[in-house]
C-alpha cells in the first residue's frame, strides 16, 4: 500500500444557509485534496494527515470527520493552548459568497513545533509522497519554515516524493518578496508542482501557463502541472509538453476547492500507475464534478454518483 503525508491545515467551515443559519463541516486546501485522493483510491492508499488540532469538543469532532474519511489522524497533535481556525462562508442577496476567517492563532500553526517536541523522522517513513501547499507554508514562524525545509530535504534523500501546491493567499503574507522567496525553495524541492496560473499571474507576473512551465523547469521541476480552470491544464513530464483540457460543465455552482480535488484526484491517479494525462483526465472530470456542487467536499452519496461514472480505471 503507497504511503502519503498530507501536511497542512483543517478549519471548521460555517456556511451560511440562510440568514443567521449555519451549516457546520471541516475543509481546508490540503484537508480537501486528501479527502478527493483517498476517495479516489479507496484501499490502495494509506494518507496521514499532519497537523494539530487542540484538545477541546470542535478538536475532537475533526479527528473523527478525519477517520470518517479513512484519513491516517496519527501525526495530528493536540496543542494545550490552540484550537482549530475558523472560517464563515456568507452569501449575499446578490449570490455573491464572502469569506471571513479566525485562524490568526489556530492550532495548525504549531503543528511543526509540536511535531519536533514529539514526533520523530522515523514516524513519516517510509512514504512515497509529501504534499504541502503554500498556505501550509504560510501559516508557519519563520523557524517552522526553516524546519520544514530541512525536514522536506530528509525526506528527498529517503525517496520521498515532493508534492507542492503554492496556493497563493496574498492575505497570509507579510509582503510577496518572502513569500516568492518561500515558493522559490518550495519548488526547488518539488518532485511534482501543480500551480494554477492565476497565482502565478499575481505573484510573479506570468502571462501564460508556458511561463509558469518554464519557470519551475528552470527551478529543477521534473513533472508540472498548470491549472488554468475551464482552460484546462499545461502538463510537463518526461521532457515533454501537453495540453489536457478542463471537462465543461453545464452550470458552475461553487469553484470552492475546484484546484484541491484537481490535486487530489491527479496524485491518486498517478500514486496507482496512470500516465500523467491520464491522471489529469480523472482530475479534470472530478473538478468538474466539484464545481457542480455547493461547498468544498461533495457529499459520500454524491461522490459514490461520480464515481459509478468516472473512476481511475475508466482512464487505465
Ligand atoms: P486552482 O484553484 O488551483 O488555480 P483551477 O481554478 O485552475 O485551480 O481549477 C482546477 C481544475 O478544475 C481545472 O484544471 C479544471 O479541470 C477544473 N475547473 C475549474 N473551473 C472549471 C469550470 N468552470 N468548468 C470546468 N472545470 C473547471
Amino acid at each position: 500500500m503507497k504511503q502519503v503525508i498530507i501536511f497542512g491545515e483543517c478549519m471548521v467551515e460555517l456556511f451560511q444557509l440562510v440568514d443567521n443559519v449555519y451549516h457546520q463541516a471541516f475543509a481546508g486546501d490540503v484537508y480537501n485534496t486528501a479527502v478527493y485522493c483517498k476517495r479516489s483510491a479507496a484501499q490502495q492508499l494509506n494518507l496521514k494527515f499532519l497537523s494539530a488540532v487542540g484538545t477541546d469538543l470542535v478538536s475532537d469532532k475533526l479527528i473523527a470527520q478525519l477517520e470518517q474519511e479513512k484519513l491516517d489522524s496519527s501525526l495530528v497533535f493536540r496543542s494545550k493552548t490552540a484550537r482549530p481556525g475558523l472560517y464563515m462562508i456568507n452569501t449575499d442577496c446578490f449570490g455573491e459568497r464572502s469569506f471571513v476567517y479566525w485562524r490568526d492563532s489556530s492550532a495548525a500553526k504549531q503543528s511543526l513545533a509540536l511535531f519536533r517536541q514529539q514526533g520523530s523522522l522515523a514516524q513519516l517513513l517510509p512514504a512515497d509522497v509529501f504534499y504541502f501547499s503554500g498556505i501550509s507554508l504560510a501559516i508557519l514562524s519563520p523557524e517552522d519554515r526553516t524546519y520544514l525545509f530541512d525536514l522536506i530535504k530528509e525526506l528527498k534523500q529517503s525517496g520521498v516524493q515532493i508534492v507542492f501546491d503554492p496556493n497563493y493567499r496574498p492575505a497570509l503574507w507579510p509582503d510577496a518578496d518572502l513569500c516568492r522567496a518561500n515558493f522559490d525553495k518550495a519548488y526547488a524541492l518539488s518532485d511534482l508542482a501543480l500551480p494554477g496560473l492565476d497565482d502565478h499571474k499575481v505573484l510573479y507576473g506570468s502571462a501564460t501557463a508556458a511561463d509558469v512551465l518554464a519557470q519551475l523547469q528552470q527551478l529543477g521541476v521534473k513533472e508540472i502541472i498548470v491549472k488554468n480552470g475551464p482552460a484546462g491544464v499545461l502538463g510537463y513530464s518526461d521532457g515533454k509538453s501537453f495540453q489536457s483540457p478542463a471537462v465543461p460543465v453545464k452550470k458552475v455552482i461553487d469553484t470552492t476547492a475546484a484546484g484541491d480535488s484537481f490535486n487530489g484526484g491527479y496524485l491518486s491517479g498517478r500514486l496507482n500507475g496512470l500516465s500523467p494525462l491520464a491522471s489529469c483526465q480523472y482530475a479534470a472530470a472530478l473538478a468538474s464534478f466539484v464545481v457542480e456542487h455547493t461547498g468544498a467536499i461533495v457529499t459520500k452519496e454524491q461522490f459514490r454518483s461520480f464515481s459509478g461514472r468516472f473512476n481511475l480505471s475508466t482512464f487505465s
